[in-house]
This record gives structure tokens, C-alpha cells and sequence, in this order.
């Protein structure tokens, strides 16, 4: 297994390793799971030089948090931790609340839940669920007015459509940016979007699910899966394409994408040990150019299909219906 390898999180002064943990599975998020193997994937992440652990109130509906407190009890000063505010619960109409007051309870209740006195990245979770005007003018300072009790350190905000991303940061001060399933084998726009305006500005860009939340994996979407059908029929070939040269899908989706020097880190979801090795596996190793043209060319037709997420007026340009 390689070294980690660190990357500067935009002009924060971390030093960030370029897989990071995700922790959405340890709330049950992808099925349920045996939380004493959660603490030991945690562990396992923090011997081999994993430092930045992702989390939100909404994964699990708080039990993500709760359960990554525990797993960290002794080893916070290890880690750099991430959790979010604003997103709840699984309704799309109530499941949401971008005020002030909320948010700034919500960063409480999390230190309690973390078992720490200290957030170093809080973000505003899905930002098209809101207005911009919100986030904007009242969210994004009340998080910023938390940084003067020490409670968090750095301010950022997260969403899929990148447009909204690119608006707000246009707009507002923000130290850190995270977009899931915008880089990976099946979707680059990050790169053409984000990456110009978070190299700019110093943003601190962060890369979540790198496996396109298990379309990249032998075991394939989960039901929930917002994509169209053809983005996951696609994965299902490509993932047995790649068997069939005696080469697992999830590793060469983790390759394409910590090579890539966009972003500070990848966040990859897990809640196994072995997978956490797996993934670990893919640290400086670089895709197999015969392999990876091969899938590009099988993922070509669906590349860079987005779908709707969040308020209509925040879609991004061109998005499909979910499931569609
Ligand atoms: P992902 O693409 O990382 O996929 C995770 C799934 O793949 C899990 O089911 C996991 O068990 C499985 N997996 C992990 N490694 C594997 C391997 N080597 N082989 C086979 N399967 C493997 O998707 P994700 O978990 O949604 O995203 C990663 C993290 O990014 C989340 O946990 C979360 O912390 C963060 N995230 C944030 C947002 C947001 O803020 N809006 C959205 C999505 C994800």
C-alpha cells in the first residue's frame, strides 16, 4: 500500500489526504451495517493516514453522527472533521430549515453528538433545497458569526448542481466547496464548472462519491438512486466489462479519480474495513490507460448526464427527471 498522499484544502492551511471518509454509510445510508465494523473502518482509515472524515446530521438521521462521536472517542485530534447543518429529514418539503437560528442550534447539537468542542469545516448541506438569497444573506453569516465562539473553523457550502454552487461563491465568502458524483468516471463537468472558480478564488474543492454513490461497484445503485436508468444499465456493463478483465470496477473509479489534482480530497463512502484497504489500494496508482479508454468509450453515450435536484429554479442547465 502507498503513502498517503496530502493535499492543501484551498487557503484553509489543512493539509488534507486525498481520500477522505465519507461517513453517510455509518448512518445506514446504503443498508444497514454492523457498527463495531464501522469503528474498526474508521480505525483502520486513521492508521494508514486518512484525516478527513465527512458527516451530516441528515446521514441517518443523526445516527451517522452519533456513531462516528463514538468511533473518534480518543482519536479527534487525529482527524479533520466535517460535518453540515440545514438538511434533516427525508421529506423534500420539510426535511429542510436554512435559518439562522436552526442552523446555529444544529452546530450544538452536532458537538454533542461528535463528542467534541470543535467543527473544523461546517456546510451548508444541499443548498438547492433553499433560496439563494437565504443562504446567502442569512445562513452563510450565521456560520461564519460561529467561527468567533471557536465552535467551527471554516465555512463551506455543498450541493450536486454545480451552477448554484458557482453563484453563491460568486456571491458570498466561502472557504470550501463540496459537489458529489460531478467528478468521477461517469461525470467530469466539476472540472469545466467549479474547478476554474475554486482555483480563483482559493476555495477549497471537495470531491464526494467518487463511486457515483455505488454505480461504479459490482454490487451496483442502491434503490434510491436518483440517476436515469440508462446511467445505471451503463454501470452494470462497464462494472462487468471490467471484471471480465480480471479488474474490479471500484478500483479503477477510485484510481481516475484521486489522480486528479482538482480537488483536495475524494470523499468515498465506507463502513467496512476491507473496503477502506480497497480504497487505500488506489492511493498514486494511476488507471490503466488501455482499461480506462475502453470504459470511457462503454460510458460515452451517458457521460455527464445530471438530474434534477433540488428547487426547480436551481436545477442546472439541461438536467433530466430522476429515475427517468
Ligand atoms: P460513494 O460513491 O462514495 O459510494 C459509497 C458506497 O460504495 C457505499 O455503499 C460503500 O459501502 C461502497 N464502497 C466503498 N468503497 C467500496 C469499494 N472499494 N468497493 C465496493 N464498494 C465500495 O458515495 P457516497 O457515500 O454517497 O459519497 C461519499 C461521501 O461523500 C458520503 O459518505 C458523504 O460523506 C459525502 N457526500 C456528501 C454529499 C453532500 O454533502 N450533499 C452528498 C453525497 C456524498
Amino acid at each position: 500500500m502507498a503513502d498517503m498522499i496530502y493535499r492543501e484544502l484551498g487557503r484553509t492551511g489543512l493539509n488534507v489526504s486525498i481520500v477522505g471518509f465519507g461517513a453517510s454509510p455509518l448512518g445506514a445510508e446504503f443498508g444497514r451495517i454492523d457498527p463495531a465494523e464501522g469503528t474498526r473502518a474508521v480505525h483502520c482509515a486513521i492508521d494508514h493516514g486518512i484525516n478527513y472524515f465527512d458527516v451530516a446530521p441528515y446521514y441517518g438521521r443523526t445516527l451517522a453522527e452519533t456513531r462516528l462521536g463514538e468511533a473518534l472517542a480518543g482519536y479527534r485530534h487525529k482527524v479533520i472533521l466535517a460535518t453540515k447543518v440545514a438538511r434533516y429529514d427525508l421529506d423534500l418539503e420539510t426535511g429542510f430549515d436554512y435559518s439562522a437560528k436552526r442552523v446555529t442550534a444544529s452546530v450544538d447539537e452536532s458537538l454533542e453528538r461528535l463528542q467534541t468542542d470543535y467543527i473544523d469545516v461546517i456546510q451548508i448541506h444541499d443548498i438547492e433545497f433553499g433560496q439563494k438569497e437565504q443562504i446567502v444573506n442569512e445562513t452563510l453569516p450565521a456560520l461564519h458569526k460561529l467561527k468567533e465562539s471557536g465552535k467551527v473553523r471554516f465555512v463551506g457550502i455543498t450541493n450536486y448542481g454545480l451552477r448554484m454552487l458557482k453563484e453563491v461563491v460568486e456571491e458570498a465568502e466561502v472557504e470550501t466547496i463540496l459537489s458529489y458524483c460531478r467528478y468521477n468516471l461517469m461525470d467530469t463537468s466539476l472540472d469545466e464548472v467549479l474547478t476554474p472558480v475554486a482555483k480563483a478564488k482559493g476555495i477549497g474543492l471537495i470531491n464526494a462519491s467518487p463511486l457515483h454513490m455505488r454505480v461504479l461497484t459490482d454490487k451496483g445503485a442502491p434503490d434510491w438512486h436518483p440517476a436515469p436508468r440508462r446511467v445505471l444499465e451503463v454501470g452494470q456493463k462497464v462494472a462487468r466489462y471490467c471484471r471480465s478483465q480480471g479488474v474490479d470496477i471500484a478500483d479503477l473509479a477510485m484510481q481516475f479519480a484521486l489522480q486528479y489534482e482538482g480537488v483536495a480530497t475524494s470523499l468515498v463512502g465506507m463502513s467496512k474495513v476491507r473496503h477502506v484497504e480497497m480504497n487505500l489500494k488506489s492511493v498514486g496508482v494511476a488507471p490503466d490507460p488501455e482499461l480506462l479508454a475502453n470504459v470511457l468509450a462503454m460510458i460515452e453515450p451517458v457521460a455527464n448526464v445530471v438530474w434534477q435536484e433540488g428547487r426547480p429554479e436551481n436545477y442546472d442547465p439541461g438536467a433530466v427527471e430522476k429515475n427517468s
